[in-house]
């Protein structure tokens, strides 16, 4: 279980994340959202250690992150940020190897159980016959598919996707996230992702936090959060919101605007 207490957090004395309390549970699929500039990003790099906050806790099984290293951290938190910087040079292979970075004790060795989970990576994310390319041969979303393959040999309790579906087309769009679910439902992961599509992230979420200026204006189940009024306030759009009997989940489309 994750838990977020008090926490504030500032570049250069400008507040961008202002007393935030959460608790995520074990096996859950929270989907962060808000506006270009609510701090999503700020808060994924705070959850993973890379930026220290200037106030408050983050605890992970009731442990503080603070003062863990890297390693650790890396051993129980995956971190996918937004901007993917573009590695050269690499195959898939290698870059899903990666993932097993966290923990190589002695230098570079990958021992049965690594290379395991890279097979089982590589396989799950339907990259075997793409596994001997470089990288920097792939299309997007297959680049995409290779990070993300990367992040499930970490093999971590909790996965942070930080806008992972922005380059794949429809298709891996919604197969990414069927993947997620399943490896949920199989491994009992928790994921954070951050997500534009609110259509979307009510396919996958079983909750939402709404971030806006750093604070949550709203957080809960679909159903009960995402309104026209909660669209209108964090998005300054106008949006309708649907609850069709058939659908297991509600869907937004833009109202008319006359
Ligand atoms: P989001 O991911 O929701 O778009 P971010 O967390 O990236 O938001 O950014 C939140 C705020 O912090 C924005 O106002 C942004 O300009 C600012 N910000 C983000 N990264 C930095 C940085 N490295 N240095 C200074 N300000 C930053
Ligand atoms: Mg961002």
């Amino acid at each position: 279980m994750l838990q977020v207490r008090n926490l504030s957090f500032s570049y250069n004395k400008q507040r961008v994340l202002k007393d935030l309390n959460i608790l995520v549970d074990k096996g859950e699929i929270l989907a962060l959202v808000g506006p270009n500039g609510s701090g999503k990003s700020t808060l994924l790099r705070c959850l993973n250690g890379i930026l220290r906050p200037e106030q408050g806790r983050i605890l992970l099984d009731g442990q503080d992150i603070q003062g863990r290293n890297r390693k650790w951290i890396a051993r129980h938190i995956a971190f996918l940020p937004q901007n993917l910087e573009m590695v050269q040079h690499i195959s898939v292979y290698e870059l899903i190897a990666m993932g097993r970075s966290p923990y190589q004790t002695m230098g570079w060795f990958l021992n049965k159980e690594d290379r395991k989970l890279i097979d089982w990576a590589i396989d799950y994310m339907n990259l075997r016959p793409l596994q001997y390319r470089p990288l920097q041969k792939l299309s997007g979303g297959e680049r995409q598919r290779a990070w993300i393959a990367m992040i499930l040999a970490q093999d971590t309790k909790i996965v942070l996707l930080d806008e992972p579906i922005t380059y794949l087309d429809i298709k891996y769009q919604w197969s990414l996230m069927e993947i997620i679910k399943q490896v949920r439902c199989q491994y009992n992961k928790t994921f954070i992702l951050v997500l534009h599509d609110i259509n979307q992230a009510m396919m996958v979420a079983d909750r939402f936090i709404v971030l806006k200026d750093g604070c949550i204006r709203a957080h809960g189940h679909a159903r009960d959060i995402i309104t026209t009024h909660l669209l209108k306030d964090v998005y300054d759009i106008y949006a309708r919101v649907y609850d069709l009997n058939h659908f297991s989940r509600p869907i937004i489309v833009p109202a008319e605007i006359s």
